[in-house]
């Protein structure tokens, strides 16, 4: 049963596993943790599981609380070094928070920090599928941020926006709720009393990307709409809904899903796993340059053949996961390649029929096979 509305969020047949991500400034205040509000939340998450719903929560907050505790200015995000020393001391405060709100429900919390290469290397990514499925099988509601203290900025998600869509992927869940200082998307900047809520998107379009404005209204968390849009985009990908709307009220869910005030973004038709999991790659090691033609036999469902490649980017072995983008720099499509860069340099514009003699060997069928490529 697909999702098509808001309220399809809280009903276990359509929603039996949902991602809600908590934002910064939803959980911390100028005096530290919003007790009250998260007390709340988590009545919310409990309602949830009574009802027979599997939650999983992606918590930031741990720099913007490290900050405060340590006294650091410009909430801990002035150095790479302040914020990995701010989550570090906000980190295992913001555990006993949400481990003890929810023992109050008689829920036992289980803590995930991940880095972006934990769901980018395709092993380690079913290895956290297998832990959280492990962890919802035996009752324990999973609580996850990013670990923020080891992770380089190279590395990092940096907002848990995206880190929330493919977690949702990783765990199968039907649908994400972002929750954060904005009632969804508007039309145009929410500043502007034109602004309209848009309650339905389908599909993360050019249009939809030009509607966002970068900016978060706190300043504390490090989303903003374009990370949500980003998030959006890898969980319709994957056939799971995403909601953007706004925290700050209390007991938000229910607002949110009652009363169908927020932005739904439809999941399009569900891709296969794998190829979901390579769409929504973020860290790609290199990049093929293909010209008109090579892009149009893509979209129609043909492999990636030399022949229509004009340049190779970047240093990437055979397997690993590269982008192919037309001459204007727009990404058509993510895929594994059959050839490490030196070769795929070398093989550039050739026929088949030439490419023994310059490989050495009898060459591949493609240099990105179809089943190992997503169009995006
Ligand atoms: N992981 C960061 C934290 O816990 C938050 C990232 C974000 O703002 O989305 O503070």
């Amino acid at each position: 049963m697909q999702i098509t509305c808001l309220a399809d969020l809280a009903n276990t047949r359509t929603c039996p596993r949902l991602v809600v991500k908590v934002g910064s400034s939803l959980l911390v205040g100028p005096e530290g943790p919003r007790h009250a509000w998260l007390t709340g939340l988590v009545a919310e998450i409990a309602a949830a599981r009574a009802r027979g719903q599997e939650v999983i929560v992606v918590s930031s907050g741990a720099i913007a609380l490290g900050a405060a505790r340590l006294g650091l200015d410009k909430g801990g995000r002035g150095s790479l070094a302040d914020a990995q020393a701010a989550a570090s001391v906000g980190q295992i405060a913001l555990s006993a928070l949400w481990a003890g709100l929810l023992e109050a429900h008689g829920l036992v919390a289980a803590q995930l920090l991940l880095t972006l290469d934990d769901l980018e290397d395709r092993r380690r990514y079913l290895n956290v599928t297998a832990t959280l499925t492990r962890l919802l099988d035996a009752g324990a509601v999973p609580v996850i941020n990013e670990n923020d203290s080891v992770a380089t900025q190279e590395i990092r998600f940096g907002d848990n926006d995206r880190l929330a869509a493919r977690v949702a992927q990783a765990a199968w869940a039907s649908a994400v709720l972002l929750l954060s200082d904005v009632d969804g998307l508007y039309d145009r900047n929410p500043a502007d009393p034109a602004a309209q809520l848009l309650p339905q998107v389908q599909g993360v379009t050019a249009e939809i990307h030009a509607m966002a404005s970068a900016e978060s209204a706190s300043g504390m968390g490090s989303g903003g709409m374009t990370s949500k849009l980003q998030a959006a985009e890898i969980a319709e990908r994957a056939g799971i809904a995403l909601v953007i709307a706004n925290g700050t009220p209390d007991a938000p869910i229910a607002r949110a899903l009652e009363q169908g005030i927020g932005t739904l973004f439809l999941p399009k038709r569900k891709a296969g796993a794998r190829k979901a999991w390579l769409g929504g790659r973020l860290r790609l090691k290199g990049a093929l340059v293909v010209d008109a033609g090579a892009a149009r036999a893509l979209e129609k469902g043909s492999s990636l053949l030399a022949k229509g490649i004009v340049s190779v980017e970047g240093e990437f072995q055979r397997g690993d996961a590269i982008a192919i983008r037309d001459s204007e720099g727009v990404i058509l499509a993510h895929g594994l390649s059959e050839y490490d860069a030196g070769e795929c340099r070398l093989l550039v514009g050739t026929h088949s029929s030439e490419q023994a003699a310059i490989l050495g060997y009898a060459p591949r069928s493609a240099v990105v096979h179809r089943d190992q490529l997503v169009l995006l």
